[in-house]
């Protein structure tokens, strides 16, 4: 993880502004757009990208928990930061401090804020989150009005917006179970006189939303993994279908480098358990990347890379620290070195390594890659 590592993860600040920009153009000048980037801007470094963004037009943040909120403010983003795990007593301070705006769902936190505020001379601004059938955190709909009317009678709090969230705006097959959740999340907000009308800020929409049900888009979406140039559902490129231009570019790339190059024989077993045997006389490069940097042992056997924008397999068990490819069937293979350039995530020549196709090799989903390897290997970031 030192500046000296082979492993690098490379962010690409251009690409992750235009991002920003596209999202911002396709949902026009009546929505705000919130950029989410909790869990360290998925992978991507939580005060880099929030400063890149801001430098975009951002002016709305999401992240998970008061700290970083906390962070944000102390590397100087300015604008709104909605915290959208809530608040917990001992964050009370520093959410008043930071002017942080937490997601509310306890009336009981809520009271102890609006306590704390009052004693400071402070109003926090709140937004309440209602569980509309996603089946998380909020509270259910049959609830918004008592919560509203007692959060009514609280000084120190001013409730500033509402919200909810989608399970499964990304199931092009559940699009009639995403309009129920957007009539429930509706229909709360009616039962509540005026909460629709003041000026509240009301949003639901995820990227999937925001790509793929325009009337989703309310006052405000949360684009997140959209941002960081990945699909929600793991559909190439395009996200807002029907948005014309609106095309999206991967922002991480992870590379590496080779360190040894070696000619073996037919019949050799590579790495633990000789879980690969050559076959032939083969050309193997050794990577100095392995589960400790996030490159996951599920990638042996499995995953590829690139070298010279060509594809080579991983043979043989990932290890911590180090990995195999096989590198014979390389056109120019017989020139590769120590120190050539090998892409993890990413493009190289014409080459592409998708975090969807890293995901599927991990049978996971991108939004996981991106934290994995972001969050274990040095960032360095391109302007
Ligand atoms: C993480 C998160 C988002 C962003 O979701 P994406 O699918 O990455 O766009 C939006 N809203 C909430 C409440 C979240 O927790």
């Amino acid at each position: 993880m030192t500046a000296l590592s082979f492993n690098k993860v490379e962010i690409d600040l251009k690409a992750l502004r235009d991002n920003f920009l596209n999202i911002r153009q396709a949902v026009g000048p009546q929505v705000r757009v919130m950029a989410v980037v909790k869990a360290d801007a998925y992978g991507h470094g939580l005060e880099r990208t929030a400063r890149a963004l801001y430098q975009a037009g951002a002016r709305v943040f999401g992240v998970a928990e008061t700290e970083e909120g906390a962070a944000l403010r102390q590397a100087g983003v300015e604008g709104e930061i909605i915290v959208l795990l809530g608040p917990c007593p001992d964050h009370y301070d520093d959410l008043i401090k930071y002017k942080l705006t937490p997601v509310v769902f306890d009336l009981e936190v809520l009271a102890g804020l609006a306590g704390r505020a009052a004693q400071l001379d402070a109003v926090v601004d709140v937004h309440l989150k209602v569980d509309a059938g996603m089946g998380r955190l909020g509270i259910l709909p049959e609830q918004v009005r008592p919560f509203v009317e007692a959060a009514a009678q609280l000084s120190g709090i001013r409730l500033s917006g509402v919200l909810s969230h989608f399970p499964e705006a990304d199931n092009p097959a559940a699009r009639a179970r995403t309009r129920e959740v957007l009539e429930r999340f509706r229909s709360a907000l009616s039962m509540v006189g005026g909460i629709a009308a003041d000026r509240k800020v009301l949003h639901i929409a995820n990227s999937a939303a925001l790509a793929y049900l325009p009337d989703t888009h309310l006052d405000m979406v949360r684009p997140g993994i959209s941002l960081y140039g990945c699909s929600p559902d793991g559909a190439a490129g395009q996200v807002c279908a029907g948005e014309p231009g609106l095309a999206l570019r991967p922002v991480m790339s992870f590379k590496t480098r080779v360190i040894q190059v070696k000619e073996v024989a037919a019949g050799t077993g590579l790495s633990y358990g000789h879980i690969f045997v050559t076959g032939r006389p083969s050309r193997i490069a050794v990577l100095p990347v392995g589960y400790d940097d996030g490159y996951l042992r599920k990638f042996s056997n499995r995953a590829q890379v690139l070298i010279r924008g060509q594809r080579a397999p991983v043979c043989g068990r990932v290890c911590m620290n180090a990995c195999l490819v096989d590198i014979t069937d390389l056109p120019g293979s017989a020139e590769i070195r120590a120190g050539e350039e090998v892409v993890l995530l990413g493009r190289q020549g014409s080459g592409e390594i998708t975090a969807d196709e890293a995901a599927s090799w991990l049978e996971t989903i991108n939004y996981e890659v991106l934290c994995l390897f972001g969050g274990r290997n040095r960032r360095v970031y391109l302007d």
